[in-house]
């Protein structure tokens, strides 16, 4: 390192300190960056890479970028999950011999940017911390730095549950201990796609053990500390905005899983990764940016108590009933601005004189809403009415310190009103008066030199001056006009009388200026006073935004208020599905009940492909979803239990578990379910078996439905192109056969999409194939081969009987002595009559298989 310049070694030996992060070098009037970090950066920012002499044998790489435009290169870099470190010239570069003394100012990560043009104004930007603790356990923390808002759990179910739980949330950046296991922090990484960060110390000191006042878990505080430490770390600031912390009990919410996040498109959709097409596009019928945040959250977090559900439902219906009423509340919250991120900002301390105009402005709003609320009659609506405090005294402080239209900047002055302070207003009235005694004494210095173009005008350079045009300087008398600048066409001028004028006019503007910016400063503290009762109403305004979004949507897609009974009948009429009843265009969607009694917990779906089984069990699930998150739901009317989790294998199995099949991702979905499913549970298991061949397939969907239906109890959809498993019906007492109708009309399949009782018939794998338009030849083919192996079944039913047998051995004891009967056990089969099947899980089966597989 000795060969180094100074500078390079000042350079090398805090780049030592971040070495995760690009190192943002102030140099002048630029960033640089060196080594690696100029090589990458060149790159991913399309920058020209230079280099320099650093005092080596080799010339350093290098590449810049201008501090004024550099924001929008650090967006650049946080948004592909980098991390920037601002190094800045920490004393005057003027006043220092040698090398000036440069510091780290701030680190900007994925998780704690605060500039609005990084953020998505609907979505949550959250920091997350997982700590493991020796008992299995894990804490998550989460804090939106933006909002303030803090809030912990506890996970009990593992890493699976912790993912789960991580899982399609808003966050940016997880911070873990440095000895957080490789593994998992790789699939933070690379199947969910968050910056990991690691923290070590988890020490929270004195100032911020109010906000854990609540918390009496260690292993949240230290999950906590270790979220504290970290934003301690990057902002290197006072973090006195942040919000006391919530504790949240998971167990108080629905549990959904990972897949069941991801296979039911709450927030996204699979293939696109977009909102569009997911159940948040169709529900979010918010106006506020806040309103759209809390939505998702709630979406995130259906609720389990039926009274608190209750409680929203009711407002749903206040507002439902109300149109007009409800239309004009819809129109007044346009004007409301991100009340949630401006009490951020203003607890923060960055605020500006533009921000607190906007407070000011949603401020005024705040009185018409209540109005209109007052206009609702129904009781939940009034209670919403008394919820709010619209912080008159705010208001007025606002009102009469802010002036109408400030600049962004908050050094430059007009930022006050007049009459806000008197000193404020004799500096205005100086600086005016000068004004107006220069505007005088252009008039008199017309008149006295004859010259009408003469004019004063004033540049920061120069200041005031009087300006005439070459062609009349001869008008011009001798003696009292200073020469001060040469223009092409016109020269400058001072004379002492404007000398003495300038002097006192920038004087008052210097001081007011001056003023103005304490002023600033002063009226902030005040507003920074109001925070949490700012964030009171923000959250109070979100949550009227989201309810009356809610009646909305119930009102334009005919949505039912569900009610949730103690019982077990699920019984909803005419259920659609949300989503897909949206997007067909031409065909219209065929609403279907569902129903199942006390007595009834699963139910077997047959039926062609493509007639709408998945859909059918989707529109359960989101259903149930929608109910206990608040809204009404798709239906003409449903009443159910509350579920305490779902569980889902739904769907084409996809890039998210890349690497393994398809059948062990359906196992591994399949095990998550049985093994955390309980009575009050709901799990949809679509045609399940499919990824391998026929017979242990169906062999595993037979054993889940039984192990399901006899050791979890839980409400279960089962749809399945195994007719065979119909027969279940007979064994099962709460099993119930469903199919989805299709007929055929002249040799082609039309499906009815409608639900009906009993098991399918037959099968249309063929005509399906027709519809997706393969070629004539194939299908004509296709239907003598499907001919014949229906011929050969019939000439040779005994085979087939046999086949059955073996497949059945695997399951039902009844079935052995036959096979026996007919000829000698082998030693596989002496193998699987010793398996002990009801001690096994599906997993261990599927284990089992494979060895025997081996075997053969
Ligand atoms: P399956 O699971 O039986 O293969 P899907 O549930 O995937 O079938 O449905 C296939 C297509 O049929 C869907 O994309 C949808 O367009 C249509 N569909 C499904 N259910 C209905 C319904 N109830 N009404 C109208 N169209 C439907």
């Amino acid at each position: 390192m000795a060969h180094y310049t100074p500078m390079m070694q000042q350079y090398l030996k805090i780049k030592a300190d971040h070495k995760d992060a690009f190192l943002f070098f102030r140099l002048g009037d630029f960033y640089e960056m060196f080594f690696e970090d100029a090589l990458a950066a060149s790159k991913e920012l399309e920058i020209t890479l230079t280099s320099r002499d650093g005092g080596g044998e080799d010339r350093i790489p290098m590449c810049g970028v201008p501090y004024h435009s550099a924001e929008n290169y650090i967006k650049q870099l946080v948004e592909k999950g980098y991390k920037v470190a601002i190094c800045e010239q920490v004393e005057d570069p003027k006043a220092t011999k040698g090398v000036v003394k440069r510091e780290v100012v701030q680190l900007i990560t994925p998780g704690t940017v605060m500039e609005g043009s990084m953020l998505d104004e609907k979505e949550n930007n959250f920091l997350a911390s997982l700590s493991e603790f020796s008992d299995g356990t894990f804490s998550v923390s989460y804090n939106d730095l933006t909002t303030g808002e803090t809030s912990v759990a506890l996970i009990t179910g593992g890493f699976d549950a912790a993912m789960s739980e991580l899982y399609s949330r808003p966050v940016k950046e997880v911070v873990v201990a440095s000895d957080f296991p490789e593994h998992y922090q790789s699939m933070l990484k690379d199947r969910l796609g968050y910056t990991v960060s690691h923290q070590d110390d988890v020490t929270i000191q004195e100032s911020f053990q109010p906000l854990i006042k609540d918390m009496n878990q260690d292993k949240l505080i230290h999950g906590f500390g270790r979220l504290l430490q970290y934003i301690q770390h990057t902002q290197k600031r006072s973090l006195d905005h942040l919000q006391p912390v919530k504790v949240v009990e998971l167990k108080e919410y629905m549990t959904l899983d990972m897949y069941s996040k991801r296979n039911l498109e709450l927030v996204e959709t699979l293939r696109k990764k977009g909102k569009s097409g997911s159940l948040l596009s169709i529900v979010d019928a918010t106006i506020t940016a806040m309103g759209a945040r809390l939505l998702k959250q709630w979406m995130e977090r259906p609720l389990l108590m039926p009274s608190a559900i209750e409680t929203r439902h009711n407002q749903v219906e206040g507002f439902l009933e109300q149109f007009f009423e409800r239309e004009s509340l819809r129109e007044q919250l346009t004007s409301v601005y991100d009340l949630e991120r401006l009490a951020g900002r203003v607890a923060y301390g960055n605020v500006n004189g533009r921000d607190l105009i906007q407070l000011r402005n949603s401020l005024r709003k705040i009185p018409e809403i209540l109005e209109t609320l007052e206009q609702f009659n129904h009781p939940s609506i009034k209670e919403l009415y008394r919820s709010i405090n619209p912080l008159e005294s705010l208001k007025e402080l606002l009102e009469e310190s802010i002036a109408e239209d400030p600049p962004s900047t908050i050094k430059d002055g007009g930022l006050i009103c007049d009459g806000f302070n008197e000193q404020l207003d004799e500096y205005r009235f100086a600086s005016k008066n000068g004004k107006q005694w220069i505007a005088e004494l252009e008039k008199k210095e017309r008149e006295n030199t004859g010259i009408k173009t003469l004019k004063i005008g004033y540049n920061r350079v120069f200041g005031y001056y009087i300006e005439v045009t070459k062609a009349n300087l001869r008008h011009l008398p001798e003696g009292m006009y200073e020469r001060k600048q040469t223009l092409t066409n016109a020269e400058r001028f001072i004379t002492p009388e404007l000398k003495e004028k300038e002097t006192l006019i920038l004087e008052a503007q210097e001081k007011s200026v001056e003023l103005e910016y304490d002023l600033f400063l002063q009226v902030r503290e005040q507003v920074k006073a109001y925070v949490n009762q700012l964030q009171q109403l923000a959250e109070e305004i979100s949550r009227i935004d989201v309810l009356q979004g809610f009646a909305q949507v119930a009102e334009t897609n005919d949505y039912a208020r569900p009610t949730y009974i103690e019982g077990r009948t699920v019984d909803i009429k005419e259920g659609r599905h949300p989503v897909v009843e949206k997007v067909l265009t031409q065909d219209t969607f065929v609403p279907n009940d569902i129903f199942m009694d006390d007595k009834t917990d699963v139910l077997l779906i047959t039926g062609p492909n493509m007639s709408g089984k998945s859909t059918y069990m989707r529109q359960l699930a989101l259903t149930a979803i929608l109910g206990q998150m608040g809204s009404f739901v798709p239906a003409t009317s449903a009443s159910m239990p509350v579920f305490d989790q779902i569980f889902t294998r739904i769907g084409a199995a996809d890039d998210l578990v890349s690497g393994q099949s398809t059948f062990m991702v359906e196992m591994l979905e399949a095990n998550h379910a049985l093994s955390h499913a309980t009575e009050n549970s709901m799990i949809l298991l679509d045609e399940i078996g499919r990824g391998t061949s026929t017979y242990d397939g169906m062999a595993l969907a037979q054993a889940i439905v039984e192990h399901i239906h006899e050791q979890i109890g839980a409400k279960t959809l089962f749809s399945t192109h195994y007719h065979e498993l119909t027969a279940l019906e007979e064994q099962l007492e709460r099993l119930q056969n469903v199919h989805v109708r299709a007929e055929e009309y002249e040799g082609n399949v039309v499906f009815l999409h409608q639900i009906k009782e009993g098991p399918a018939d037959e099968s249309y794998g063929i005509h399906v194939a027709k519809l997706a338009d393969l070629p004539t030849e194939l299908i004509d083919r296709a239907t003598e081969l499907l001919a014949q192996l229906e011929n050969s079944t019939q000439e040779n039913p005994e085979k087939v009987e046999d086949d059955h047998d073996q497949q059945l051995s695997l399951f039902v004891e009844e079935s052995k002595p036959k096979v026996e009967k007919k000829r000698e056990a082998s030693t596989i089969e002496k193998h699987v009559e010793n398996l002990n099947l009801l001690e096994m899980t599906p997993m261990d089966a599927m284990n089992e298989l494979y060895q025997l597989q081996k075997r053969i």
